[in-house]
């Protein structure tokens, strides 16, 4: 059974790269870490003063109340 994850983006550096927020549906963190990391727009910077440019995933206990009104079929990019 998939989950839904969300990754939150750090402003890094004063900017962002890519969707402010990445969901998706994978079975586990490190799944839903891999297809971030296989993203065009999937940047790993760190910067010593903001930190690391994505946050750990999120595991999302009601998937359906956090995007109530998109339908996710695998993956989705919200900005
Ligand atoms: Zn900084």
């Amino acid at each position: 059974m998939k989950k839904l994850f969300r990754f939150t983006q750090n402003n890094s550096g004063g900017y962002y790269i890519g969707p402010h927020r990445y969901y998706v549906w994978a079975e586990t963190a490190a799944e839903a870490t891999a297809r971030l990391v296989s993203k065009s727009w999937y940047d790993p910077y760190y910067c010593e003063c903001c930190g690391e440019r994505w946050w750990s995933p999120v595991e999302i206990d009601h998937p359906h109340e956090e995007l109530p009104n998109i339908e996710v079929i695998d993956d989705y990019c919200m900005h």
